[in-house]
């Protein structure tokens, strides 16, 4: 049987002429792990639009097509394409699972929640040829599934393809996440068994490790283990936490030795008035300093995540957030313009108070204000929201951030990451345009090397404060 996947793109990634750098960063693991389930006799073809032209001039048996929101309507347009040609098109991922009556008319069978066990059930109906319309999640568990179909994924074509996820989901539930609706029914975190993930490690070449888990360090004893079995790899890698767990126990100090070298954080917002009204307990209360003391000392580099637009920012809620994050070291910054992702309970407060404007999906974004504001008009907000962006990578403000620590190597580290980040887009565009992303790679690793005291010596492990 000849199966297509397809992880369509909107249309600013797939420009001739200008390709963000943070479209070609992953692989779409997701559908690589779906394909672990086809038979050796299928012809599996697996399509990137976000890194590749997509060739709709084939004539596949099946078509799979993972949406989000921002590529919902193109992967509407390609599945009306495959359908009208005769193929049988399955939709699912996010978005499919947050408006399944939307996606209906597109698709001859729809995939709600997560699909290591949706995608596996609806095979086994179609090759016995009596494929259902919908399949809905009703399994969580992912310690024995089949190791990821690597061999599909174009690595050259990719920054980090060696990225990896060993749990899903998070066992938080903020009000804007989009989680809560995709794990609707049923678990929300999970994880894999631990020496089913180390394997996975192990089948990857070179050391960089990108884990994409929404929360790496969300289940203490998973976290543990995982670290332990890593101590020795000679993996540099990168990952996703929440204060809380780094201010808790030594998890971090032992992530750090297991080679965590930059951390992804949601701060999302300096103001408690914020943090309540989104439902972001795990932050409340929190020392923010102290977290990120505890990184720096471990020579962990941090990226920050902020959302602007909540109800309590006011006109000087940019500047005070670029401000604290300079002057905190923070390497790199996300900031987000708040977006009401439907099947959220922001989404749904929203719609109730009549704030949401449109559903122009292409524009949820989160570069774009899409609902009556509160504290900021929608014009003070834009501007806003682009000024942060400016200003935090202002080489002025990239060299003030890398001075914060109080180590040559860090500061330096600091500044090459940020800077290479943000300041070279040219450049970026033209190793993607010639294929040389994967190349990029070692110097990717060496500049999240471990960072030294100075005296030679690796940064002595913080002491456990729990
Ligand atoms: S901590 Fe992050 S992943 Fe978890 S619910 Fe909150 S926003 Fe979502």
């Amino acid at each position: 049987m000849k199966i297509k996947m397809i992880l369509p793109a909107l249309t600013e990634a797939k420009s001739p002429y200008w390709r963000p750098i943070k479209y070609s960063l992953f692989p779409p693991l997701g559908l690589a792990t779906l394909a672990a389930w086809c038979s050796p006799d299928d012809e599996v073809c697996l399509q990137d639009e976000h890194v590749e032209t997509l060739d709709l001039s084939d004539n596949p048996d099946l078509v799979i097509i993972q949406v989000y929101i921002t590529n919902a309507f193109r992967a509407y347009k390609i599945a009306a394409h495959y359908r009208a040609k005769g193929s049988y098109v399955c939709l699912g991922g996010l978005h499919v699972s947050s408006l399944p009556d939307e996606a209906k008319p597109f698709a001859d069978s729809l995939f709600i929640g997560p699909g290591e066990d949706t995608f596996p059930r609806f095979l086994n109906d179609y090759r016995s040829g009596n494929p259902k319309p919908i399949y809905v999640n009703n399994t969580r568990n992912i310690e024995s599934i089949p190791p990821i179909r690597r061999d599909l994924i174009k690595r050259n074509l990719y920054l980090v393809p060696n990225s990896i996820v060993v749990s899903r989901g998070c066992p938080h539930h903020c009000d804007f996440c989009y989680k809560d609706a995709f794990f609707e029914g049923g678990k929300s975190f999970y994880t894999q068994r631990v020496d089913a993930a180390l394997a996975e490690i192990d089948r990857l070449p070179g050391r960089h490790l990108y884990f994409l888990d929404d929360h790496l360090l969300g289940n203490q004893k998973f976290a543990a283990a995982l670290f332990a079995g890593m101590e020795g790899m000679d993996r540099v890698f990168q990952g996703a936490s929440t204060i809380d767990a780094i201010l808790r126990g030594d998890l971090i100090e032992k992530a750090a030795r297991a080679g965590l070298r930059s951390v992804f954080i949601g701060f999302e917002t300096l103001s408690e008035g914020n943090l309540q009204q989104s439902n972001k307990k795990q932050n409340l209360g929190k020392n923010y300093q102290e977290a990120i003391r505890r990184l720096h000392d471990l020579g962990i580099m941090i990226n920050g995540s902020f959302v602007f637009g909540l109800d309590e920012d006011r006109q000087d809620v940019f500047k005070r957030t670029v401000d604290w994050a300079v002057s905190n070291g923070l390497t790199t910054s996300t900031f987000h313009i708040l977006t009401p992702y439907p099947g959220t309970r922001l989404y749904k407060d929203m719609e109730q108070a009549g704030r949401i404007l449109h559903h122009n999906w292409d524009l949820y974004d989160t570069r774009q204000v899409v609902y009556k504001t509160g504290g900021l008009s929608a014009d003070e907000l834009k501007a806003g929201y682009d000024w942060a962006y400016k200003s935090f990578y202002s080489w002025k403000n990239v060299a003030k951030a890398s001075v914060q620590h109080d180590n040559l190597h860090h500061m330096i580290k600091h500044f090459a990451y940020a800077g290479g980040w943000k300041k070279f887009e040219p450049l970026w565009n033209f190793i993607i345009k010639t294929k040389g992303l994967n190349q990029m790679l070692p110097l990717l690793e060496s500049i999240l090397s471990k960072v030294n005291n100075g005296k030679g010596q690796p940064i002595k492990p913080f002491p456990a404060i729990a």
